[in-house]
């Protein structure tokens, strides 16, 4: 039975692996070298187009408790990525150069892989594909998936707030309410005084920002403003924008001078995006800056703000958490474009789609991760997130279900172990 997969980064490689592993004929699409997107530029399959990182490896954070379940499960690009790396203290980092052309190397090497070297401008749904061409999938792609799903439903941007755990916010200083008690006590505040705005203020106006593509500028306003470009505008702009203190005064408290809001992100209430605070800042400045703020000293940011060209799905209206399209047997898409954010969750899902496909063409049910493991957690959240406000996620604790109960301070050692007992148990059912 042939797959196509299309494109060769880092889901379709992980995927197109997986289905030759288990017998199955790929034929894998990939543009380059013949066209390159914007921030491609290596001839090899799976490119790092930024860092060479891939994130921490310790079992006490979340992208680490996913490396390990894929590496439990004979990941590919797992295994490459373990062949190839280099010194990085306790995160997981490659030779670039090594890394691509050794996942390229191998899948050449992989008798029922056909490369194709072609683009696909046209999605075909009549076969069983894989579509996984990437956050910067080329033009003429991108418009047949708009055409497939609806045109509203296909994001070319990204611009996102900054989000933390509810557990980490400190209560003592933020509070419930919403503005002049309008709707229920939906929002978190957190309220400062004029001391406390002005240091605040400073650090947003002398932050760093972080690069921008060249083909990212056009956009940039396209979206909604970053928070630090309206701070830059002058103060006002925040005391009479995102940061507006009116109708949020505590009984018997002062009135703040300024008010930063916290808004539920997931149904589980788990995780909070803070209001208004669409970012291009670099990540250790949007941490310095977030930690400024009155009871989020000691916020846990799960997902940091983004401004950039992201090509993605309104998954939770079209995706199964198989990354199966609800409507069709055996069309999948997998990657960045699904909604996961990152190397490893591109390839996590490229995963779970592969070994899906599988099932369903072997006439078998389907596998369903759940949310007690990472990779499982990722594909409920990008299947199950609000179909009205869909934003790209990273692997974080706040998505994945901790079935014991267990002391604050003793989270994040549980998650491991939770994990490890679920990838055995699925591995013996499934044979993964
Ligand atoms: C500029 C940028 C920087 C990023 N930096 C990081 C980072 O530092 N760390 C991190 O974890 N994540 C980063 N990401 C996010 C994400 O993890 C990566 O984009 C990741 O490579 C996504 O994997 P993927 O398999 O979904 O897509 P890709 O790895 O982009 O692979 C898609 C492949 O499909 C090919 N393709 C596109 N259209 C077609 C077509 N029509 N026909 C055939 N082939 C096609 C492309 O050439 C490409 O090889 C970044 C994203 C962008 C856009």
């Amino acid at each position: 039975m042939r797959v196509r997969v299309i494109g060769a980064g880092l889901a379709g490689c992980e995927a197109s692996y997986q289905l030759a592993k288990r017998g199955f004929e790929v034929d894998l699409y990939e543009m380059k070298p013949k066209k390159f997107s914007p921030a491609h530029r290596s001839e090899n399959f799976a490119e790092l187009v930024c860092s060479n990182s891939f994130r921490s490896d310790a079992l006490t954070n979340a992208v680490g408790v996913l490396k390990n379940e894929l590496r439990m499960m004979d990941s590919f690009i797992m295994k490459v990525a373990d062949e190839t790396k280099i010194p990085a203290g306790s995160a997981l980092a490659v030779d670039r150069e090594q890394f691509s052309s050794l996942v390229t190397k191998r899948l050449k090497e992989m008798k029922n892989i056909t490369l194709h070297y072609e683009e696909i401008e046209k999605l075909d749904t009549s076969v069983p594909t894989i579509v996984a061409s990437g956050p910067l999938s080329s033009k003429a792609i991108s418009k047949s998936i708009q055409d497939y799903f609806q045109e509203k439903d296909f994001y070319f941007y990204d611009a996102v707030a900054p989000i933390v755990t509810v557990d980490s916010i400190d209560f003592t200083k933020a509070y419930r309410k919403s503005r002049y008690d309008k709707g229920s006590d939906d929002y978190i505040n957190c309220p400062m005084n004029q001391e406390e705005f002005l240091a605040f203020y400073q650090a947003v106006i002398t932050a760093e920002t972080a690069e921008t593509h060249d083909f990212e500028k056009e956009l940039y306003f396209e979206g909604c403003m970053p928070f630090e470009v309206m701070a830059k505008r002058g103060m006002k702009t925040l005391l009479f924008g995102p940061m507006k203190p009116v109708g949020l005064k505590q009984e018997g408290k002062e009135k703040p001078y300024a008010v930063v809001q916290l808004r539920q992100d997931n149904a589980t209430s788990s995780l909070y995006n803070i209001v208004g605070f669409q970012t291009h800042l670099k990540w250790s400045e949007q941490k310095k800056v977030i930690h400024l703020i009155p009871g989020l000293e000691k916020a846990e940011i799960v997902r940091y703000g983004v401004m950039h060209r992201n090509s993605y799905i309104n998954s939770p209206k079209y995706l199964e958490d198989t990354y199966r399209v609800s409507r069709e047997k055996y069309v999948f898409f997998a990657g960045q474009m699904t909604g996961v954010e990152g190397y490893i969750e591109s390839c996590a899902s490229g995963f779970v789609a592969a070994v899906n496909m599988v099932q369903i063409l072997q006439g078998k049910e389907e596998i369903h991760f759940g949310q007690g493991t990472m990779i499982g957690a990722m594909a409920h959240y990008i299947s199950h997130a609000s179909q009205s406000n869909f934003q790209p996620m990273n692997a974080n604790f706040g998505i994945m279900n901790l079935e014991k109960i267990v002391k604050k301070k003793e989270k994040k050692e549980a998650y491991a172990p939770q994990s490890v007992a679920h990838i055995k148990e699925l591995k013996e059912k499934y044979g993964l």
